[in-house]
């Protein structure tokens, strides 16, 4: 995987790909098609399949402080490693050599796990430690993006092997991937040159937390998640994101989100909380050791109340009602879009009002036609 033009990561082809090769790409890359059985589960047009629904938080203080939200994930990647269920976590972590970007990486330790927590907008490719792992480490736990947990999953169900060797998939909702171009004008915003910047968090360290770039001198400095989120990294999100069927991670077996009350536009009504997670049991398994790891004093686990979700996540709630028209819009002037199955694009569009589904196919079939 290298960084293109654009600051997205793309993968280059380095070999000759063959015949099966390219098939099992066809059948199992999330940018070309995701299918979704919700059988036996509460199935929702919106948030997909799911067991129950949490909220919680890590209860090691310095995971929820590190984390993104409630540091849920990183308390219960903690707790897989310390109870035997997995030898260690592939997951993401920022770039020693490039702050703003990031690299997979397999982590063994809490502490690992810790140096790993929080929320990383920028382009990540944690798959691609696959075909790298060392033969010492023959059960995993992965985590990453709706699309890493989906690709994982489709290539798990092809290959039993694979299967045995990753029995957890964690996940969290995703509004998309901006470029390492967002990074370095966030980065520019803080008045910092890249070779200047010698470490840099998106959030996270309090809850939405800061942005913060520490330079090589020592000196920090910060922008809100409003400013750095919303004015600058959200304006960098791939066109393909645009287009995604499944922010929520529909995949995993648990997915975590933000939990908090929030304004029209998805932002907290606060400036700092101590964090909280949504926590979202997608399968039996996952709900099962989330049981276990609450449990065993790793992470809360309190009610959520699903409804107020489509109030809190505004971003997930609206692309996946436009999605269908947004699709229609790409078909009609023969653009390649993925290919869903039960994803329940229909459900999700039946619950828009046809001016909103309107001003999405016209919007896509004009962005479509420009470029
Ligand atoms: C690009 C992006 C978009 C997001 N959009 C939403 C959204 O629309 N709504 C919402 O509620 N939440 C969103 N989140 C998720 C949210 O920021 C938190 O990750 C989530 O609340 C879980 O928090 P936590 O404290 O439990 O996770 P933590 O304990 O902080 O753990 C985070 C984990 O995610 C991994 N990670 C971080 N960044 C990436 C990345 N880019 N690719 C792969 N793995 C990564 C880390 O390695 C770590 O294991 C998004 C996160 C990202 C990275």
């Amino acid at each position: 995987m290298a960084e293109d033009a654009a600051g997205y990561l793309r993968p280059v082809q380095t070999g000759t790909v063959s015949t099966e090769q390219d098939a099992l790409i066809a059948a199992t890359c999330p940018g070309l098609t995701q299918e979704v059985d919700g059988a036996g589960r509460t199935d929702h047009a919106l948030w997909g399949p799911f067991v129950d629904m949490h909220s919680g938080h890590a209860l090691d203080d310095d995971l929820r402080f590190a984390g993104a939200s409630g540091g849920a994930l990183s308390g219960l990647a903690a707790w897989l490693i310390r109870s035997g269920e997995v030898q260690a976590v592939v997951q993401i972590k920022a770039d020693p050599d490039n702050p703003v970007g990031n690299v997979a990486t397999i982590s063994r330790t809490r502490d690992e796990v810790l140096g790993a927590a929080g929320s990383r907008y920028a382009p990540a490719a944690p798959l691609s430690i696959l075909p790298d792992l060392p033969d010492d480490l023959q059960r995993l736990a992965f985590i990453g993006k709706p699309c890493d947990a989906a690709a994982l999953r489709a290539m798990c169900a092809r290959d039993p092997e694979l299967a045995r060797r990753f029995p957890v998939i964690l996940s969290f909702f995703c509004a998309g991937t901006p470029s390492l171009a967002g990074a370095r004008a966030v980065l520019a915003a803080l008045n910092t040159a890249p070779e200047q910047a010698r470490a840099f968090r998106y959030r996270g360290n309090g809850w939405p937390g800061l942005a913060t770039v520490t330079r090589a001198d020592g000196s920090t400095e910060s922008m809100s998640y409003h400013d750095s989120w919303g004015k600058i990294l959200s304006k960098h999100v791939q066109h393909r994101c645009k287009i995604c069927a499944d922010g929520t991670g529909a995949a995993a077996d648990i997915v975590c989100a933000d939990a908090w009350e929030s304004d029209a536009d998805g932002y907290p009504l606060f400036d700092e909380a101590e964090g909280c997670s949504l926590i979202v049991a997608r399968t039996q398994q996952g709900a099962a050791l989330l049981d276990r790891a609450a449990r065993d004093g790793a992470i809360t686990l309190g009610p959520f109340d699903v409804p107020q979700l489509t109030a809190i996540q505004p971003g997930q709630r609206n692309r996946r009602r436009a999605l269908a028209a947004r699709l229609a819009a790409l078909r009609l002037i023969g653009k390649p879009v993925p290919r869903y199955r039960g994803l329940r694009l229909l459900a999700a569009a039946r619950q828009a009002r046809p001016g909103f589904l309107l001003r999405n196919f016209l919007g896509t079939l004009r962005r479509g036609l420009r470029k």
